[in-house]
């Protein structure tokens, strides 16, 4: 290599982007501007399941959409060969969009796929979506965190397996007694029987339990009981995936909430003689 040749030059290979960007929950208005600046500016996109059509239409006309999930027709793209697409649409230059449901980084793989893809030497970038445990929340109106009710809150898998690679519901049942954190469990419909019997030996059966289904979509439904009929109440009302199972007492705080606000109804500027703009910071 010599730069006294005149004639000598270097091919650089070309290099596009790479962009894990969270869709969100489902309804489309919840989308970060970043994520749809990214969706828009993508040359391709790789589209996780329960990502919603009508984010995917963001697109631009000339965009390659490639459905990798189970109900975007292929049977469960395995995650290599995903991994590879992604790489090889790389280093051909292309603007690459990885659409994932909720946050990218929030189950789903989200990790692993980063992590591989940066050990092929490409750089992601990622953008936040909202994840389902806070839209199911949000949708029935609950926070998390009450400071009357939790401490904080536990985001779990509930489709880790049994035994010493699963999750160990009987530690983190005790844990939440103690400690009063909300559990928020996602892919936890199938094992929903175990889950309860696992859980009832660290809470008590009365916890309250609130199971959401396809937050934030207009299919969006819920139901609410205790953590001792969670299983029933969920085959009875055929509950299915996609679902957010909430654990916790930050449930009774909907119920002080809906009474706070029914008595202070009307209880505005005027009733309590404070004006905004007396306000001083
Ligand atoms: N990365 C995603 C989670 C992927 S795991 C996120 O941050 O939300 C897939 C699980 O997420 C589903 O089994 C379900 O438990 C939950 N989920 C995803 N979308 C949902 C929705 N709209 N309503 C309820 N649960 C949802």
């Amino acid at each position: 290599m010599t730069s006294k040749n005149p004639h000598f030059s270097i091919t650089l290979p070309v290099r596009g982007s790479c962009t894990l960007v969270g869709a969100g929950p489902g309804d489309p208005e919840l989308l970060t501007l970043k994520a749809l600046k990214a969706i828009q500016a993508a040359t391709v996109l790789l589209v996780d399941d329960l990502v919603n059509p009508a984010i995917v239409a963001y697109a631009a006309p000339g965009a390659r959409i490639v459905y990798v999930g189970k109900r975007g027709g292929c049977k469960s793209t395995p995650q290599a060969f995903v991994e590879k697409l992604t790489i090889m649409a790389v280093r051909e230059g292309e603007n690459v969009v990885r659409l994932k449901g909720g946050d990218p980084l929030v189950f789903g793989r989200g990790g692993e796929e980063m992590a591989h893809l940066q050990a092929a030497g490409i750089e992601v970038t990622v953008v936040n979506g909202i994840t389902a445990g806070l839209a199911a929340a949000t949708a029935l109106g609950v926070a998390l965190t009450h400071r009357d009710h939790a401490h904080g809150v536990v985001f779990v898998t509930g489709h880790a397996g049994h035994g010493a690679t699963g999750t160990d519901w009987r530690a983190l049942a005790a844990t939440a007694h103690s400690a009063r954190l909300t559990l928020v469990i996602y892919m936890g419909v199938s094992k929903v029987a175990h889950i309860q019997d696992e859980l009832l030996t660290g809470l008590p059966g009365p916890t309250p339990v609130a199971v959401i289904q396809n937050a934030s979509l207009a299919q969006q439904r819920h139901t609410v009981c205790t953590l001792a009929q969670l299983q029933s109440t969920m085959a009875r009302e055929e509950f299915g995936s996609p679902s957010v199972i909430v654990v916790g007492d930050v449930l009774h705080g909907l119920a002080a909430m809906r009474t706070t606000s029914a008595n202070t109804a009307g209880a505005g500027p005027a009733d309590s003689g404070l004006h905004w703009a007396d306000a001083r910071i």
